[in-house]
């Protein structure tokens, strides 16, 4: 399995970070901001070592999909196997990537289905040193939204990361299709500004201040975004509120419609909290995400402490 990865070696030893982009093959930005970041990166001031993979998933990225020929989702099959099906042995591959590692990006959107607003997340893991770097990454990266979530889900690159004890974060990013130049430039600046927090290059220019929201939400399934309000049967989706709206329990946040009759079905929010992630592409199946809301445990009371 060749990732095509990319390595710059600095001219002084130091730390090693991993850039991955294209875990899904759908999600364009951070395919471009890889690209860029290999063009950007200065050997001469480089401390330490940094590997891009370019696409991680390639097989998903020709049929322009979340998903490989084998249907399987990347992002929930680490830390995969040698001798397993093409996304398990990708999986495994970039497992060891990971292990070889000190520190590592996974870079996402919300693919032609879904639009994420941007945040940047961590899992809340029990190591406090991990932990504490983790979230000075997160800061670091420079996007509006900050969200700690649940250590336990497996699959991810995340958990391989949290398996090896690597500090790691991830980030989202728009989505819908295409590829935004805004996203695309805030990707490069937000992996350039954790590797100088890293020491690895100097200080960049100083970014423009972000109004950031920081919550941590260590409740069991916090971080998996396509459990919250599947679509109650398959039909065409037209969200109703936009991105970052404030909703209250009973606010209508789409309407979904059978395509071949006059039958509609009204999906309200049944949380307080900010629309995040809402779907894009109109046609759903049953089960189907179609939005979710970022709640504040300590608003809601409802943490597992
Ligand atoms: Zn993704």
């Amino acid at each position: 399995m060749d990732l095509h990865p990319i390595e710059i070696v600095g001219r002084h030893p130091g730390p090693k970070i991993l850039i991955l982009a294209g875990i899904h093959g759908d999600e364009y930005e951070p395919i471009a901001a890889v690209r860029r970041l290999a063009g950007q990166i200065d050997r001469e001031q480089l401390t330490g070592k940094v590997t891009l993979v370019p696409i991680a998933n390639h097989s998903a990225y020709l049929r322009h999909s979340r998903v490989g020929t084998d249907q399987l989702d990347l992002a929930r099959t680490f830390p995969g196997s040698a001798d397993g099906t093409p996304t398990q042995q990708v999986a495994h591959a970039i497992t060891g990537l990971i292990q070889q590692s000190d520190l590592m990006i996974d870079l996402h959107t919300g693919g032609l289905a879904m639009e994420i607003s941007p945040l940047v997340g961590y899992m809340l893991v029990s190591d406090p040193s991990t932990l504490q770097k983790q979230r000075q990454m997160a800061t670091a990266f420079g996007l509006p939204i900050v969200w700690g979530t649940t250590a336990s889900l497996p699959g991810r690159s995340l958990s391989a990361a949290r398996d090896a004890n690597v500090p790691a974060i991830y980030a989202e990013w728009g989505g819908g299709g295409g590829c935004q130049a805004a996203g695309v430039a805030a990707y490069t600046a937000g992996c350039l500004q954790v590797m100088a927090q890293c020491e690895m290059l100097p200080s960049p220019a100083a970014a423009a201040p972000v109004d950031r929201c920081v919550i941590e939400d260590d409740r069991d399934t916090s971080g998996h975004l396509q459990l919250n309000y599947p679509a109650p049967h398959a039909g065409f989706y037209e969200p109703t509120l936009p991105l970052d709206s404030t909703v209250r329990p009973g606010d209508e946040l789409g309407r979904l419609h059978d395509p071949f009759t006059s039958h509609t079905t009204t999906i309200y929010s049944t949380q307080t909290g900010r629309l995040f992630t809402r779907r894009v592409l109109p046609p759903v199946e049953a089960g189907d995400c179609l939005a979710v809301i970022l709640e504040d445990p300590a608003e809601t009371g409802t943490t597992n402490e």
